[in-house]
């Protein structure tokens, strides 16, 4: 019998490639769309599944709309990817934040519980949640020590899917995911915020890119291979929670100096603090500033993955390198504002 998947968060990026994996295995993807007047479709028609998703409304801060899309459709498999995902904005909207990551969970575990109780769950933690990391890598085993109200709302998240495996005997797992990116990543994130304005400059549309700390380090994989990790999860005998990382981190630094020079372009940093610039070497134009603005009121400088247990129990690893995952973000901006000129 054809499986259903419910995805929450199926216009965001993950939602997207989960979306696509879960097509091609067969199964019958509904997505939880949540009512907007500007419909988000550019990912889904990027895939070429815009069509082959079948859209119900459903919104993480409504109970009744996530009780009622479970009655109807009777999932056998849920996968939890909705959530205000920026860490930046949950500074400024703290309770909404914790409302939709942290609340949002209970709601559908809870409707789950009484209408589903055999659906397979999906939560889609985060490397957030190590913040001021206590140890490194970071495993399942690390104590966690969030840095942001992005953080803490998934701390939430996270233990009471545990917490609903152990209590309820329910297949609950939760994916602590590191940093994944992708064309298809939000704008406000650093990568594509990087590649975004790096091929603007290209195409002189942009004269510089301004960014915050760019000495934090994350540990970045493409979101092709880590949703492919999530649909694993749900296939075990046993539910249980899994670290996907790729076990390499890097600086936003880094991430910049690589963009730049997929353009040609080599940078000199002079300065320091929010008084440093990235200098073109060749024409000794500045294309990098960095501004306060962009500064978290508190910081996670660190992290690293380590996803042996993934390796060992699902045969999962990450296959795309920092240097492959530049260069697939840097030919479709390129190839966007191409397209754009002609
Ligand atoms: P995106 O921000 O791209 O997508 C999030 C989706 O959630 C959007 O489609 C958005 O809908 C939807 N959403 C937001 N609020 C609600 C709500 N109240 N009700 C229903 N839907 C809502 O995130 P990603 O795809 O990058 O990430 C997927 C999940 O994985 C998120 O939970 C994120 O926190 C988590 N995660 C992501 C990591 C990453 O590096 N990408 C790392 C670790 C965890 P709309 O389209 O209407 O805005
Ligand atoms: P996060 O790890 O989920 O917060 O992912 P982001 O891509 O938003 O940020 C990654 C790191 O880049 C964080 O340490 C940010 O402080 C840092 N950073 C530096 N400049 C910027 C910027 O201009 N925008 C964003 N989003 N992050 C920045």
């Amino acid at each position: 019998m054809t499986k259903k998947a419910l995805i929450t968060g199926i216009r965001g990026q993950d939602g997207a490639y989960l979306a696509k994996h879960l097509l091609e295995k067969g199964y019958h993807v509904i997505g939880c769309d949540r009512r907007r007047v500007d419909l988000n479709n550019w990912r889904l028609e990027h895939l070429g599944i815009e069509n082959e998703v079948e859209y119900v409304y459903m919104d993480l801060l409504d109970e009744g709309s996530i009780h009622r899309t479970i009655q109807r459709n009777q999932p056998d498999e849920l996968y939890n990817l909705a959530a205000q995902s920026f860490v930046g904005i949950s500074f400024d909207q703290p309770l909404l934040t914790t409302q939709v990551d942290a609340i949002g969970v209970l709601r559908i575990l809870e409707s789950l519980r009484i209408q589903k109780p055999d659906c397979r769950f999906y939560q889609a933690s985060t490397s957030e949640m190590f913040g001021e990391v206590l140890e490194t890598p970071q495993s399942e085993t690390t104590r966690l020590n969030p840095r942001s109200p992005y953080g803490v709302a998934k701390v939430y998240g996270h233990f009471i899917t545990k917490n609903y495996r152990e209590s309820f005997d329910m297949y609950a797992c939760s994916g602590i995911l590191f940093n994944h990116e992708s064309p298809l990543r939000g704008i406000e994130f650093v990568t594509k915020k990087i590649t975004n304005t790096v091929a603007k400059i290209k195409h002189g549309l942009a004269d510089n890119l301004t960014l915050g700390n760019i000495d934090a380090k994350r540990d970045w994989g493409y979101a092709h291979d880590y949703t492919y990790g999530m649909y694993l999860m749900l296939q075990q005998e046993k539910a249980d929670d899994y670290v996907l990382a790729t076990g390499n981190t890097h600086s936003v630094r880094e991430f910049v100096e690589n963009a730049f020079q997929y353009i040609n372009e080599e940078i000199v940093w002079e300065g320091s603090g929010i008084e440093e610039k990235g200098i073109s070497k060749s024409s000794g134009k500045t294309l990098v500033d960095i501004s306060e603005k962009f500064y978290r009121p508190a910081e996670v400088e660190l992290l690293l993955g380590d996803a042996s247990k993934a390796a060992q129990n699902l045969g999962w690893k990450a296959e795309t390198n920092l240097e492959q995952l530049t260069k697939i973000m840097m030919d479709y901006d390129l190839s966007l504002i191409e397209k754009s000129l002609q």
